[in-house]
């Protein structure tokens, strides 16, 4: 019999794992039976597939799905709801709304808004942070399963300083989290995972801290959390763990860092710390749009990439407001220029538009243990990618024909791409109106 190959024909614009770019501009992408990319590269002498999508006209572009490295799912109703930096938010917006997660029908209609919001967005792939609830943590993975976006999910643990019915005892969030990943990890051959999720460490007392480092690697699970993300929340930390030599010492001793670890915002470490980071070979969600919304800071992208940290782009909604990776990519590059204004003294160059899609593709990916298998349009990876369009009414600049111009409009445009369609592992997970 033969194979059922499908064949998508278009501009194509891929980052590539050896390193530069494929831009066809009479591209062929060609997906076999099984979700995995058989061939990607120009049109013209390509394989045959069995079906033919055109996705020719002038504004449009086939691209890799989006990665969001770091995001809160019950967080999705909060967005844009300034209520003054990180710790006074989340005391008086944030934990108010996740102790109503004990609602199961809460939990449920906001998982499933959450990941059809992101689907509609490009992202394909998000690294989630659930309640500290367990049923809605079950039901936020059941809505990603349902949804066909790849996720990793885990329930928030916390121990201390938090409202008492968000806050567990190291036994129960164990027990909880034990649970859960035997449910769900690897569900779908691993299109889900479950992810060790320590809230932050002002959150987790230093023996959860230490169980969590224990049964991520025991099992040999994904690790996120939060690291140096806001100047009074390093103070508070700091004060509830007066052992350690720092913020970065406290996950270290606890066994948290490593290949399988993500870290979200490390905007205030130390010159010491980051070596810490990189010889464990921790990787960093990059949440420059979070970082502006709650005034936190700016991340030195480059000088942490120039360490050889592996860094991927997160949306942070709630603390960013919108799941558009395509804002965050902007806000990358000008978060970039931000710190080059604040530091002339060691001014690097911003990202180009080409670069922060690398951060939220390939990069993202590496950042979560996944660039065998996703991030870039290249054979024998799974097919997760997009058709979309530059909106309508500002695809009539001229000359934006080379990479880098056609991918500025996408990235500074007034409203977003529009996603025609998102495929994870093949299968369309997301269609807007007919192609
Ligand atoms: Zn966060």
């Amino acid at each position: 019999m033969a194979r059922n190959l499908q064949l998508y024909r278009g501009r194509i614009i891929s980052p590539l794992a050896g390193g530069g770019t494929l831009d066809e501009s009479d591209g062929a992408l060609l997906v076999n039976a099984a979700g995995r990319i058989e061939y990607a590269g120009p049109y013209p002498g390509c394989p045959t597939g069995d079906e033919i999508v055109e996705y020719r006209n002038p504004d449009a572009l086939i691209l890799p799905g989006m990665i969001d490295t770091h995001v809160h799912a019950p967080q999705f109703p909060l967005r844009a709801q300034w209520s003054g930096e990180l710790l006074n938010w989340l005391e008086n917006v944030v934990f108010p709304f996740e102790a109503r997660f004990s609602d199961a029908d809460l939990a449920r209609r906001v998982a499933r808004d959450f990941f059809a919001a992101a689907l509609k967005q490009g992202t394909t792939t998000m690294a989630v942070f659930s309640t500290v609830h367990a049923e809605a943590t079950s039901i936020c993975f059941d809505e990603a399963f349902k949804s066909g976006i790849r996720a990793l999910i885990g329930k928030s643990m916390i121990d201390m300083c938090a409202p008492p019915d968000l806050t567990h005892s190291d036994k129960q969030n164990m027990a909880d989290m034990e649970a859960l990943a035997r449910q769900w990890h690897k569900v779908d051959n691993g299109r889900l995972q479950y992810c060790v999720t320590p809230r932050y460490a002002g959150s987790c007392s230093r023996r959860l801290l230490r169980d969590c480092g224990d049964f991520a690697r025991v099992n040999n699970l994904p690790v996120q959390s939060h690291l140096a993300e806001n100047r009074a929340e390093l103070d508070f930390v700091h004060s509830r763990h007066s052992y350690a030599s720092g913020y970065t010492d406290i996950y270290a001793r606890a066994g948290l860092l490593g290949e399988r670890t993500i870290m979200a915002h490390a905007i205030y470490v130390p010159d010491a710390d980051l070596d810490v980071l990189a010889d464990s070979d921790t990787a960093l969600a990059h949440c420059p749009c979070s970082n502006r919304f709650l005034q936190s800071g700016v991340m030195a992208l480059r000088k942490y990439q120039e360490r050889g940290l592996r860094i991927g782009l997160g949306s942070d909604v709630a603390g960013g407001w919108t799941l558009s990776m395509f804002n965050e990519m902007r806000e990358a590059i000008e978060s970039a220029k931000t710190w080059n204004f604040m530091h002339p003294e060691s001014e690097r160059p911003a990202p180009t538009a080409l670069e922060a899609l690398r951060l939220a593709t390939l990069d993202g990916a590496r950042a979560l243990g996944l660039d065998g298998t996703i991030g870039s349009l290249e054979a024998g990876k799974e097919a997760d990618f997009l058709l979309c369009t530059a909106p309508k009414e500002e695809s009539r600049r001229e000359g934006v024909d080379s990479t880098e111009k056609k991918l500025s409009e996408l990235v500074y445009s007034t409203t977003a791409p529009s996603i025609q369609a998102a495929y994870i592992r093949g299968a369309c997970v997301f269609l807007q109106g007919a192609l």
